[in-house]
């Protein structure tokens, strides 16, 4: 990457381009940053008495920090630019210590601005909602143009990503790594003399103030820049892959084996599930292969076997004693026994309508004007430490080796209690914060634990949950077409072994595409092995009701779990996802194949994962992936790369 800062007019990016390519950056510089303290706009091109300091981090790249002053208000302002010098990834925010002897209130913190030149660009950017996730859209960029969430989760309504494809095909994707609300703005160019589009964005400005007592520091999340090449997104999230892999992602021994997963959920919801129904999948779970069994909601709460999961939400330190009269270690020691993990669902942030702690614990709820928002403000450091002692209980008591931690709610602008410790204009900053800190301080207490991020399936997807949890839940549903959309759409921000999904669950409630049974006497052998086989295309698992499958289903899925365990996740570990077909779209739009390309680093292997929708053409695929002559793929032909290559015929 060709990355220069400017070194005399203000601070700023000064080039940013790949390798020879025409940069993206305009002559002098963008604003780097905007800060807005006490009503007074600040920039990179406005402040002066800059200060450069630059050092390796331990957790990778190279940071530089150029640190400036401002008089009115007095603000010490870091501009932190973490490079990593062998992938074209760059990412930058923005700090702001208060120099002066008053508090000072700042509205506003960009992590970045870039002013890009005046030319045709595509922009790509993705909608959300619950079963919706990673919807494509492709535009022509105008401006003015802002991408966005207010909604106090990342994913909800827009994920936290865009991509630019300039005419000449040079590829500029960006992520934001927060977790509540951000924004990315396009904006013309308002003065110089050479028309351009400034983007700048990071933190969402709306619903946010925070008051800055004198000493006082606040650090924004940053954004993630990549820079990739001939129109390919490829380029962009194999490097973004590869910082993850190498620097962002968390560790542990279960997270990277990519454990087969088997959860109860959609088989059983909450109402019917309890310990013999848990055992007796267990049992199966153990002769098919599965190396985790995940015991959903509906543990908690009330010894009542008609209490609903979400009323109750909150109450972890009660188990459902009548669904589970032995409690949750008998079923972890069960699960341990056959030599597997432990799962256990928590969506530890939420309380429910009707949950007792909310009663015992006023001070524990976030409000906003006076009315509750349905979660545990963890700005408060009596929530955060509440919170950190039911987690700790998780695995200490229930024996726990993962937990898939759940957020089924909009916490929209977030908490203005005046008694949490945190402002009125900063609850929502404050909570992210404090639950970043709280997934920090679990993981180094026990370093082999896995935690799962799920927000009502995917509706908190970003890089700042992929920094501090070992995998991401794409979706609730998992049909095939819909898993196939978001393998593609996750893929460009995230790292394929941090993608958790399932494939085609058996569905207690409705759902007009969740209709698969394993039971169904009509069900073919191939119709189960292309299921099974969509599912395997990151980290995967099935949540299907086990004991009395046909014979012919079991030992189908046994054998499976063994492709997926010696051929599959191999690579998923470790290879470069290239896309080989643009976005199937999960209602029968969108490309009727779907084709991935896994290709290990060093070039030894790769594996073609290929797979006809509904309308697709024909008998096979033609595909041009680098350096691979189109060719046909029929899932029951293996062949080399060599013997791809030199037989065209194929
Ligand atoms: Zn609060």
């Amino acid at each position: 990457m060709n990355f220069a800062l400017s070194d005399d007019e203000g601070v700023g990016i000064e080039r940013l381009a790949l390798g020879n390519q025409v940069p993206w950056t305009i002559e002098g510089c963008g604003p780097a940053f905007t800060v807005v303290a006490d009503g007074t706009t600040v920039t990179g091109q406005s402040v002066s008495s800059r200060e450069q300091t630059t050092r390796a981090r331990d957790d990778g790249g190279v940071e530089t920090i150029i640190r400036s002053r401002c008089t009115q208000p007095a603000l010490e302002i870091g501009w932190h630019i973490r490079r990593y010098p062998d992938l074209p990834v760059v990412e930058t925010w923005v700090s702001v210590t208060n120099r002066g002897q008053a508090s000072v209130t700042i509205d506003r913190l960009d992590s970045l601005g870039l002013t890009l030149a005046q030319r045709d660009y595509e922009l790509l950017s993705y909608t959300s909602g619950w079963g919706l996730e990673f919807d494509e859209v492709r535009r022509p960029l105008t401006v003015p143009t802002s991408l966005e969430t207010l909604r106090g989760r990342s994913s909800q309504g827009m994920h936290p990503f865009f991509a630019l494809i300039r005419s000449d095909g040079a590829v500029l994707s960006g992520a934001v790594a927060w977790s509540g609300n951000w924004v990315i703005r396009f904006e013309a160019l308002e003065t110089g003399p050479t028309p351009g589009i400034v983007v700048s964005g990071g933190l969402h400005d709306i619903g946010f103030a925070k008051l800055l007592s004198p000493g006082e520091t606040v650090e924004a999340p940053p954004v993630v820049l990549a820079l990739g090449y001939g129109g390919d997104l490829d380029t962009t999230s194999i490097a973004m892959a590869r910082a993850a892999r190498a620097h962002w992602a968390p560790r542990s021994e279960l997270a990277s084996r990519l454990p087969v997963e088997w959860n109860h959920w959609w088989t059983y919801e909450d109402h019917s599930i309890n310990e013999s129904v848990f055992l007796s999948n267990v049992a199966v779970a153990a002769d098919l292969g599965v190396e985790v069994c995940t015991l959903d909601a509906g543990w908690f709460g009330p010894s009542d076997t008609g209490s609903q999961w979400t009323d109750v939400r909150g109450d972890w330190d009660q188990v459902n004693t009548a669904r589970f009269p032995h409690g949750l270690r008998h079923l972890a020691d069960a699960v341990h026994d056959r030599g597997m993990r432990f799962g256990l669902w928590c969506e530890i942030e939420a309380l429910g309508p009707k949950a007792a702690i909310a009663q015992r614990r006023p001070d524990l709820p976030a409000m906003r004007d006076g009315q509750p928002l349905g979660y545990v403000c963890l700005g408060n450091p009596a929530g955060w430490q509440w919170a950190r002692e039911v987690l700790e209980r998780l695995v200490t008591e229930h024996g726990a080796d993962w937990i898939k931690l759940d957020f089924n709610l909009d916490p929209g602008l977030g908490c203005n209690r005046t008694d949490h410790g945190h402002g009125p204009g900063d609850g929502l900053f404050e909570h992210y914060t404090g639950y970043y800190r709280l997934l920090e301080d679990v993981r180094a207490a026990h370093p082999d634990l896995v935690l799962e991020n799920c927000s009502s399936g995917g509706l908190r997807i970003d890089l700042g949950l992929l920094r501090r949890t070992h995998l991401t839940f794409l979706s609730d549903p998992d049909w095939p077409e819909h898993g196939l959309q978001l393998l593609w759409g996750a893929s460009t921000m995230l790292p394929p072994d941090q993608l958790l999904h399932w494939g085609y669950s058996e569905w207690h409630g409705e759902h007009r595409h969740q209709k698969f049974d394993p039971r169904d006497p009509g069900l073919r052998p191939h119709q189960l092995d292309y299921y099974r086989r969509i599912a395997m295309l990151g980290c995967t698992g099935f949540s299907l009701g086990l004991p009395d499958l046909p014979e012919w289903v079991r030992e189908r899925l046994r054998h499976h779990v063994r492709v997926y365990q010696e051929l599959v996740r191999p690579f998923v570990r470790t290879g470069d996802l290239h896309r080989l077909t643009g976005a199937p779209r999960r209602f029968g739009a969108g490309e009727r194949w779907a084709a991935v390309q896994y290709a290990q680093p060093d070039g030894s292997a790769h594996l073609v994962l290929a797979f006809r929708l509904h309308g697709g053409p024909g008998l096979g695929l033609t595909v041009c992936p680098d350096a691979i002559r189109p060719y046909l793929v029929d899932t029951e032909i293996r062949v080399t790369g060599k013997t791809l290559y030199e037989t065209p015929e194929l």
